[in-house]
């Protein structure tokens, strides 16, 4: 059974415009309110609705697509009030700004430039542009970005508004060829557990363990943690401007590498028969009571939600399903033999007391949450382990390149015996 459907997403950005023509949009806007309400008393005085739009589009100093899409907005507002009589304060006698509503590649216009920003024009009065690049969140950004370069995405119409005073672009982009599968159909589980300076991740199928992978990124960790201190040093000589600047540094340097990092988790699953990406749901945990020392400092010292994300909706551009389990327990069950007992953990090494497996705990974390995975979506069993296959471990270069990580093996032997997690580069 394959699931497929329209991906719609609205991502909401602020506009940085060039010059002074911040208030050429503004009055673009006040233009789109008199084109509003002159569409709605023209359809009150028994106008036929077929004329509407060149009547209004005639007298109206803007983008003729932009007009017209105006006017539909205002028509499908009337269509409301002959359907709900009671609606309260007719919408045409009010003034000020009104949303323009434009038509990608007609009234608005978006590009890459040099620098990875995305810029836009828009077609505020005829002949006349405001330009600029967008600013957001990264997260909409990256989707914005990926829909100017790939064929699947289309980009569909936009709203400029203002919005406490600041201009605003709200872009529609719609994904009308992706299939998803159903999560519940997947063959592969793949369990990720995310860590302060690394993710480990382990396939799951009926077969068993397929892989594991430890993607190693100690160099998130040891920058944050050098920012913390730098910025608490300027804090403290009152220069906040400078704190500010650091703390917009950091923020680039860490998104940048959980971005490369959530590529890899996704082109590793992507080797697997249809993947399913398994995260732990840190909502669940949060609202949980006793979830030990190991999840507290997870859950303050990483940009969890935000790796996760980023993997989530990567994978889905590839069209591989994300599942959410909650993680109680997933670091202190023992994968092998199901024993879960508190506390036994020491630091990075996963000691049963039951059946005497040892193993990288970030490891036994990720075989646990592929585990549950499999438990809550999938109708096959979870596969009886024996042994666990060697961990490959890879830790993302300075550069950063995806295609070319340095690999390290360890033997199953070494790394179960000690704990450490083979050779480092
Ligand atoms: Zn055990």
């Amino acid at each position: 059974m394959t699931d497929k459907r329209d991906l719609v997403k609205t991502l909401d950005f602020q506009l940085d415009v060039q010059s002074d023509n911040e208030s050429l949009l503004y009055d673009a806007t006040l233009e789109a309110r008199s084109v509003y309400n002159e569409s709605i008393r023209l359809a009150k005085q028994g106008v036929d609705w077929d004329v509407i739009p060149d009547r209004v589009a005639d007298d109206a100093n803007l983008v003729k697509n932009t007009t017209q899409r105006v006017v539909a907005k205002a028509l499908g507002a009337v269509e409301n009030y002959y359907e709900y009589d009671d609606f309260g304060q007719p919408s045409h006698t009010k003034d000020g700004a009104y949303p323009l509503r434009a038509n990608y590649e007609e009234g608005y216009n978006l590009s890459l430039t040099d620098d990875g920003d995305v810029a836009f024009r828009i077609s505020a009065k005829p002949y006349r542009h405001v330009k600029g690049v967008l600013e957001g969140s990264d997260a909409h950004l990256d989707v914005l970005r990926t829909a100017l370069t790939s064929d699947e995405w289309k980009i569909g119409t936009a709203e400029a508004l203002f919005h406490d005073n600041n201009a605003e672009l709200h872009v529609t982009v719609t994904n009308t060829e992706r299939v998803v599968r159903g999560k519940e159909n997947s063959r592969t589980v793949i369990g990720v557990d995310v860590n302060e300076d690394n993710v480990a991740l382990t396939a799951l199928s009926e077969d068993g363990v397929e892989n594991s992978l430890v993607i190693d990124f100690p160099e998130i960790k040891f920058e944050r943690h050098r920012y913390f201190t730098i910025r608490k040093r300027v804090q403290n000589a009152g220069k906040d401007s400078i704190h500010d600047t650091l703390e917009a540094r950091e923020e680039r340097f860490v998104r940048d590498r959980l971005h490369k990092v959530s590529r890899h988790i996704v082109e590793w699953s992507h080797q697997f028969e249809k993947p399913c990406i398994v995260f732990e749901d840190l909502k669940e945990m949060r609202d949980s009571i006793n979830y030990g020392a190991r999840m507290n400092r997870r859950l303050h010292h990483l940009p969890f939600r935000a790796l996760q994300f980023y993997t989530s909706y990567k994978a889905s551009f590839e069209g591989i399903p994300t599942g959410w389990i909650n993680p109680e327990y997933t670091s202190q069950r023992c994968p092998m033999c199901g024993h879960t007992e508190r506390a036994n953990r020491n630091k990075k090494r996963f000691k049963c007391r039951s059946c005497s497996h040892q193993d990288h705990s970030d490891h036994s974390a990720s075989v646990n949450i592929a585990v549950k995975g499999i438990e809550k979506h999938q109708d096959w069993n979870v596969p009886a382990l024996n042994s666990l296959p060697v961990v490959r471990k890879v830790r993302r270069q300075a550069s950063g390149a995806v295609d070319a990580p340095a690999v390290t093996h360890s033997t199953a032997r070494g790394y179960q015996a000690d704990g450490q997690v083979g050779v480092s580069d």
